[in-house]
């Protein structure tokens, strides 16, 4: 099929995923970004959230954290300090980070890490929704 692009998303420890596809949105530092093919070229950093990408009419999510996004015509490509597509996330993990990271966020802002208990909680929500939104995309079960 014509238009369609190339990503890939690497992480540290593995290749996560290459695959040609439709469209590709991901979690920027500055914002939601969309990538059809003959993209222009970019940059940049990634946040903590959900990528999507469409193929074949479905869409499918991958939960990110850090890293960055280079941006060709043909190409995304994605280098993620951590990244788990939805069917690989563990409800009950994420569950209990988010308990910790509750129950560190009640204490008194000087007595933590703040930034970090911040960021864990931030994880957390967003391997949750990631999830949800793969179940009501139909493209990762229960
Ligand atoms: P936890 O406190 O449960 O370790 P975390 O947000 O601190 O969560 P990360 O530092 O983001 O964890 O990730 C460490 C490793 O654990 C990565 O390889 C990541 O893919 C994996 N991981 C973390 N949470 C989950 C989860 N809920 N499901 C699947 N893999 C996870």
């Amino acid at each position: 099929m014509a238009n369609l692009i190339r990503l890939e998303i690497v992480t540290p420890d593995r290749n996560l995923l290459s695959e040609d596809v439709e469209y590709v949105g991901a979690p920027g530092v500055s914002g939601e970004f969309g990538v059809l093919h003959n993209h222009t070229p970019f940059l940049t950093a990634l946040s903590i959230g959900s990528l999507f990408y469409k193929k074949e009419g479905r869409k499918y999510f991958v939960f990110v954290s850090g890293g960055f996004t280079e941006v060709t015509p043909t190409k995304v490509s994605i280098l993620a300090e951590v990244a788990e597509k939805a069917d690989e996330i563990s409800i009950e993990r994420a569950r209990k980070a988010k308990e910790r990271a509750e129950q560190r966020l009640q204490q008194e802002k000087e007595q933590i890490d703040y930034a970090r208990a911040k960021a864990a909680m931030a994880r957390a929500m967003h391997r949750l929704r990631c999830r949800d939104d793969a179940v009501s995309a139909g493209t990762c079960s229960m």
